[in-house]
């Protein structure tokens, strides 16, 4: 067998990070002046040689370069098409390192903190503000919002994309430059110019992408991998028109230069004409999410097309069942020229940790389970040879793969009939208060006696140094329990005094406790493990490390009840229980795919609704499940929302209904974009909600009209996202505007979200002036 006739195996794009996290460390050492530029790029240039010389040695031949990037691959587009903001001061010619971080981070020192899986802060100084970050489709990866004016210019402005090509020739291999496309990129970006679709700078813009290719021709390049995962979003006829348009114009400026086009993260579905009738020379599809729209392209798409075959989960951390997809595969690869096939990951690797092999506290038959990025790769290669060379030539590794499936399948450690049997026993009681709103609320005013526009936060107070260094010791083993527990009493009772110090009527413990409000509750469920070494990235320099749900889920004892209890000991006013409800706890899991995500849910919810009882039966009267991550958990395509919504309602019900109707629930969302979900918030029928609304002047409560939210709302009046303290003049406009849209008996006065990533001294100013601001309104109504 000669190498020509080897299946090629791509890999799309890998982890950019460093197995060390080598990058974070060289760019915030960068950041606060400890190192120069010259030793970032050193650093980052030693990255990329180490990845495309491990992709080589094992096996990938389609080999991806310029899928590194120092902090976000949309980033540097931006730069690249030279579409820096006008407030960057940016002269032309090639983008400078301290302009690109300025874009990221805005210029001043940055006051984020944390690393909550999945959950940012962004900063917003007051000097030269960063640009907006958002989810990067329904991944948990954060993106630069593109920031495009309606008279946007565009010109070549980084030759990141063949410096790159350039330096692994250096190195002796031959990559496949990854560009993100022209169309993805425009309809990832927002305008200032209201009504503006940037969609409409496509013309100006393709010249640039048209001079890049001419130029990766020119320097050796053959392929080209160009990303489309809008093509996978439910689309306009003008969208793709304007793929059409687009294609047309890259292929024929340079048509030696083959275009690989990948779409990922679902199924191309009705935009799977448009894609196989672009002139390219091949086209990726993700096969993970979509296994069955390999027979229709398969059907439908010109045979002189190569087509990528996206077979590996490029999202998840599980190892593959190989000889599974030969058989899936082989009607259809039987019937295509096996020279325009190739293998490949679903999406991007960028999304997994990068070695298993790392993990070496894992348990081990649980590590028997997982693939990482380098795993998934020796995946990808056996897959390849035993299509191009048959199964005997990777009989072992094929035989290992199946094995290590069935012993998933039937392990005690994934399957736990108690839990099953649980969720079996399901009904509808389990989901419904045991009165309406209505009834509830005129119990738990009788029995709560709060004030009008009640005061609360939303659970955490600042996770100081000193509150960190604390846990870090005692992780590591230097600082006892005892004396652990000791410090977090101190903190949870200065913080409970000062509370009823500044005249709050419903305290939190502060959740000094908790290292993550996902983390914190996996640590204590049974179907949860935890690695080491395995960061993904979420956004620039800031990684997580999602637990990874393996098995049935079950709450062994109570999690949070000993903390509610020492805090509420300490006062006679109310203390909320305070919990993450089981979307948010889905959302920001590596979820096991051997079920069906919407019952794995269900697990954590009976977990969660546990607690909840526990909580209530300890004596907690009101009781917040936070649902942060509820909204990030919406289906790309409009047709699949309303399953998601029903399954994952009925979780936060599950979870919540369990208790009497003088318990108040209470559940709390990080963002302010309900117009879609709207009814499904409104069913959720939590006694109170909290959201965040104080940057948008309580305009996003527009969609809380008492028609369709009758419950009772806290809208955020503090942005804890910004170090500024808030005047009590400003707090009491934004209620004033918040009483425009809501009665006086469904408002709650409360800061935007949780305080963790705050100091105490912006939060102390601040919380004295919302409690002043809400007792001038009571003084006045
Ligand atoms: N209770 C959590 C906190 O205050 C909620 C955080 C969140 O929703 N992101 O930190
Ligand atoms: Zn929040």
């Amino acid at each position: 067998m000669t190498v020509s006739q080897q299946i090629p195996v791509a890999t799309l794009g890998v982890p950019r990070i460093g197995r060390r996290r080598e990058l974070k460390f060289a760019l915030e050492s960068y950041w606060s002046g400890k190192s120069s530029a010259a030793d970032l790029l050193t650093t980052a240039k030693a990255l990329r040689a180490a990845n495309w010389e491990e992709q080589r040695d094992r096996g990938v031949s389609k080999i991806p370069s310029n899928d590194f990037s120092l902090y976000d691959h949309v980033l540097d587009t931006v730069a690249m098409v030279g579409a820096v903001p006008p407030r960057y001061a940016w002269n032309g010619g090639e983008v400078p390192l301290d302009i690109y971080f300025a874009m990221a981070r805005g210029n001043q020192g940055q006051t984020e903190n944390g690393g909550q899986a999945g959950h940012i802060h962004a900063a917003h100084g007051p000097s030269l503000t960063a640009m907006e970050m958002t989810k990067w489709f329904d991944t948990n990866y954060h993106y630069i919002v593109p920031e495009l004016d309606d008279d946007q210019a565009f010109t070549l402005s980084s030759t990141k994309p063949v410096d790159h090509f350039l330096e692994a020739k250096a190195l002796g291999i031959h990559t496949r430059p990854v560009l993100l496309g022209p169309v993805t990129f425009l309809k990832m970006a927002k305008s200032p110019a209201e009504g503006f679709d940037p969609l409409a700078l496509l013309p100006r813009l393709l010249p640039v992408y048209e001079q890049l290719l001419r130029r990766l021709k020119l320097s050796g390049a053959d392929w080209v991998q160009i990303d489309e995962p809008a093509l996978v979003l439910d689309l306009s006829p003008n969208d793709r028109a304007a793929f059409e348009f687009a294609y047309g114009l890259l292929s024929k400026a340079t048509p030696e230069l083959k275009i690989m086009l990948a779409t990922y993260f679902g199924p191309l579905g009705d935009n799977l004409e448009t894609a196989i009738s672009l002139p390219i020379a091949g086209l990726h599809i993700d096969l993970v999410p979509a296994p069955e729209q390999l027979e229709t392209v398969g059907r439908h798409a010109p045979k002189d097309l190569v087509l990528s075959l996206g077979l590996i989960d490029g999202r998840n951390v599980w190892r593959a069942n190989l000889p599974a997809i030969l058989d899936r595969i082989k009607p259809i690869v039987a019937g295509w020229p096996l020279d325009r096939v190739e293998i490949a990951p679903s999406c991007s690797m960028l999304h997994v940790p990068i070695d298993l092999r790392m993990e070496t506290a894992l348990d081990a038959n649980i590590r028997s389970w997982l693939a990482f990025a380098a795993q998934k790769t020796d995946e990808l290669v056996v897959l390849a040879r035993a299509l191009s060379e048959g199964r005997d030539a990777v009989a072992d590794a094929l035989t290992a793969s199946a094995e290590a499936a069935a012993a998933r399948g039937t392990s005690t450690k994934v399957h736990d009939p108690l839990v099953e049997g649980r969720i079996a026993g399901i009904n509808g009681s389990m989901k419904q208060r045991k009165s309406a709103f209505a009834e509830r609320s005129r119990v738990q005013a009788r029995t709560l006696d709060l004030p009008p526009f009640p005061t609360t936060t939303i659970g955490s107070f600042p996770q100081t140094r000193q509150v960190r260094k604390a846990r870090s010791a005692h992780a590591k083993g230097e600082l006892n329990y005892l004396d652990y527990e000791t410090f977090l009493k101190k903190e949870t009772e200065s913080a409970i005094r000062w509370q009823e110090e500044i005249g709050l009527d419903v305290l939190v413990h502060g959740e000094f406790e908790r290292n993550d409000m996902v983390q914190h509750f996996g640590e204590q469920l049974s179907g949860f493990a935890f690695t080491e070494h395995a960061w993904v990235q979420s956004y620039g320099s800031r990684y997580v490390r999602p637990p990874i749900i393996f098995g049935d889920v079950s709450r062994p004892n109570p999690m949070t009840v000993r903390w509610w209890e020492f805090a509420q000991s300490l006062t006679q006013k109310p203390v909320k229980g305070m919990l993450t409800g089981p979307v948010t706890i889905l959302n920001w899991s590596f979820v096991r795919d051997d079920v069906p995500r919407s019952e794995v849910c269900r697990q954590i919810a009976l977990a969660i609704r546990d607690e909840v009882t526990d909580l209530e039966r300890s004596g907690a009267r009101m009781i917040q499940i936070d649902e942060a991550a509820f909204r990030e958990g919406l289906p790309l395509r409009k047709c699949d929302r309303e399953f998601y919504l029903d399954w994952a309602v009925e979780c936060f019900r599950l979870a919540s209904t369990g208790v009497q109707n003088a318990t108040q629930i209470h559940t709390h969302m990080c963002y302010s974009e309900f117009n879609e979900i709207i009814d499904a918030i409104a069913e959720l029928d939590a006694d109170v909600i909290s959201i965040e609304t104080s940057r948008s002047a309580m305009e996003l409560l527009d969609a809380f009209t008492s028609s369709k939210y009758p419950n009772q709302i806290g809208p955020g009046v503090y942005d804890i996202h910004s170090p500024r303290v808030p005047e009590v003049a400003e707090i009491s406009a934004l209620l004033l505007l918040a009483r425009e849209r809501l009665s006086d008996a469904q408002l709650w006065v409360n800061p935007d979200c949780g305080l963790k990533t705050r100091n105490w001294e912006e939060v102390r100013p601040a919380l004295v002036n919302m409690v002043a601001a809400a007792r001038a309104l009571r003084e006045r109504v």
